[in-house]
């Protein structure tokens, strides 16, 4: 797209087809591990069957199926009942092994924090897209620092620290949001400031007193498996 606005933090159309592709790097082992949560995490996709953590978005109760701590993407976004500030968040997730599509077709979810906030999932195994669309980017503003991704069925990690916005008692931004993220143990952002809720092709402004919300899980279509979310709510120094 060059039809977009120009990002507000460099040089680059929002999803500029121009911009560089990251750079490659080949994580550590085949599959991420299963990291269990710490004693203090909340987990919202444990073992088993279990999917009283979350709604669908419009309220309604998960449909998706989840079978032996695996849930699916096919039947609508998840929402988290549970609302947070600034958290640790834990995902695994895998994509399809039945590579299917191109670009943003191809194994398209995305974690979402506050609800608001997107980081992509995406196949970005061999699959060139919009470099702020790739796997693990801030969706649509900053592409990850190198591509980690891991191929196609294996399973992957993000590791996510974020600090919500903060605003005034007159409603002016204060803080913005801002994440830090580890895609299969490597580092895609350190402590990267969101301009605003992330969209497709456009820009959108912080919604004034909104410092909380859930977690959603995007349903874009594909086929994306998800196993092992927990999150910690994070606090400040006493
Ligand atoms: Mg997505």
């Amino acid at each position: 797209y060059t039809d977009t606005p120009m990002q507000p933090n460099g040089n680059w159309h929002i999803h500029d087809p121009a911009r560089p592709q990251p750079r490659v790097v080949t994580p550590g082992g085949e599959e991420a591990p299963i990291t269990p949560a710490p004693a203090d995490a909340t987990v919202l996709l444990g073992n088993g069957s279990d999917t009283s953590a979350w709604s669908m978005t419009n309220g309604a109760p998960a449909t998706r199926e989840m079978k032996d701590g695996v849930t699916s993407s096919g039947k609508g976004m998840l929402r988290a009942k549970a609302e947070f500030a600034d958290v640790q968040l834990h995902v695994e997730f895998a994509t399809s092994t039945d590579v299917k599509g191109d670009s943003q077709g191809r194994g398209n979810s995305g974690v979402y924090l506050m609800g608001a906030f997107e980081i992509q999932v995406l196949d970005s195994y061999q699959n060139p897209t919009y470099a702020d669309g790739s796997a693990a980017s801030m969706y649509g503003q900053f592409p990850p620092l190198v591509n980690a991704s891991r191929k196609p069925g294996a399973w992957q990690s993000y590791d996510i620290v974020f600090t919500a916005p903060r605003f005034t008692a007159s409603g002016e931004l204060e803080k913005p949001a801002v994440a830090t993220v580890l895609h299969n143990g490597v580092v895609v952002h350190t402590a990267t400031a969101f301009w605003g809720p992330t969209q497709h092709r456009r820009i959108d402004p912080y919604r004034p007193g909104r410092v909380r919300g859930p977690i959603h899980l995007q349903d874009h279509g594909n086929p994306v498996r998800f196993r092992n979310i927990w999150v910690r709510e994070l606090k400040g120094y006493d």
